[in-house]
């Protein structure tokens, strides 16, 4: 005779019986590594129930199902194309780093929850790769690098999920044509929304921040203005992009909890995470480079390291991370 498993959220380890108690607690784990915009500081430092409420039904009935907890988070699009930000095309200490921690978190949801939890990582970067600069090839070497990571070091909590997956004809033009056709809204209505909306308003500026660092090098053939204002309309094509992804996620993820690499407002219907330490609320390992410091991590952009006393370290023949001189003052980064 076949017993089965007792149904229900009794079968958890944790020793609450309550399933929002429980749910509480699950996103204590998530919330400790938040991103908070500028404005909602308070929110990190203090449990804040406006930023937990949006998630509490989602997880509450995931307990009830008894089932895994689901985190989509779009994100490791593809390294930046600014040299003075990162070592190369594919991914180095910064994305290894950070995979192993994304992993860390899932794990520590288990000990409180046995059906666990996993990270669908959906990589944006052919959403959006030809508005920032980055070539096709590099998108597909870097995906297929990540892969490897999270085989190589049996990350078996993170899962993979791409534009790639969604279309299997192979012409990456097509995949964001059909994307924007079927998903996204158009730029006129997020025009609007970035003058109206202080959360859209604050992600606009942060990518066209990008985009203009990006875009400034010694060769550069157009004046600051004119690069200023070139990187605004695409600061608005890759929300426009972004917001399509997130639209096709939500219908491939119906029972997710969003995770995202931007800081967020109170109340937000994401989670803002860190992926590895940094005092730049908007450095990713895609747009900066490892540093070890006293045996600690860092993000840090390669311009900044390179007014540093640090030594460059190879990982299979490729440029990985630096480790700072151990008597760098900590106090630098606050
Ligand atoms: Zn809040």
């Amino acid at each position: 005779m076949q017993i089965h498993a007792k149904k229900g959220y009794e079968n958890n380890r944790h020793p609450k019986s309550n399933p929002s108690e429980l749910a509480a607690d699950i996103l204590k784990i998530v919330m400790r590594y938040r991103r908070v915009a500028e404005q909602n500081k308070e929110c990190a430092r203090e449990k804040c129930s406006s930023c937990i409420a949006p998630h509490m039904s989602q997880i509450i009935s995931t307990i009830e199902r008894n089932e895994a907890i689901v985190f989509v988070l779009p994100a490791f699009p593809g390294k930046s194309p600014n040299p003075a930000k990162v070592l190369g095309t594919r991914p180095d200490m910064a994305e290894r780093k950070s995979l192993i921690f994304l992993d860390s978190i899932c794990r520590e949801i288990d000990k409180i929850y046995s059906p666990g939890a996993e990270i669908f990582i959906c990589s944006d970067g052919r959403v959006f790769n030809d508005v920032v600069g980055i070539q096709e090839k590099d998108i597909t070497t870097y995906q297929q690098d990540i892969l490897a990571i999270i085989k190589e070091l049996s990350l078996t909590k993170l899962k993979i999920f791409n534009l790639d997956d969604v279309f299997d004809h192979g012409n990456f033009d097509a995949m964001r044509s059909s994307l924007l056709e079927n998903y996204a809204e158009p730029l006129e209505a997020l025009e609007i929304s970035v003058r109206i909306n202080k959360e859209v308003n604050c992600l606009y500026r942060g990518i066209t921040r990008f985009l203009f660092e990006d875009g400034m090098h010694p060769n550069m053939s157009i004046s600051k203005t004119s690069l200023q204002k070139q990187c605004r309309k695409r600061a608005l094509k890759v929300i426009q992009r972004s917001r399509a992804w997130d639209q096709l996620l939500a219908k491939h993820f119906p029972r997710a909890v969003r995770l995202s690499i931007h800081p967020q407002m109170c109340g937000s219907r994401k989670i803002g995470v860190h992926l590895m330490e940094t005092t730049d609320e908007w450095l990713t390992p895609w747009h900066s480079v490892a540093i070890a410091i006293g045996g600690r991590f860092r993000l840090m952009k390669r311009s900044h390291i390179n007014m540093l006393e640090a030594k460059l370290v190879f990982h299979d023949g490729r440029p990985s991370h630096y480790i700072a001189n151990t008597s760098l003052e900590l106090g630098l980064w606050k």
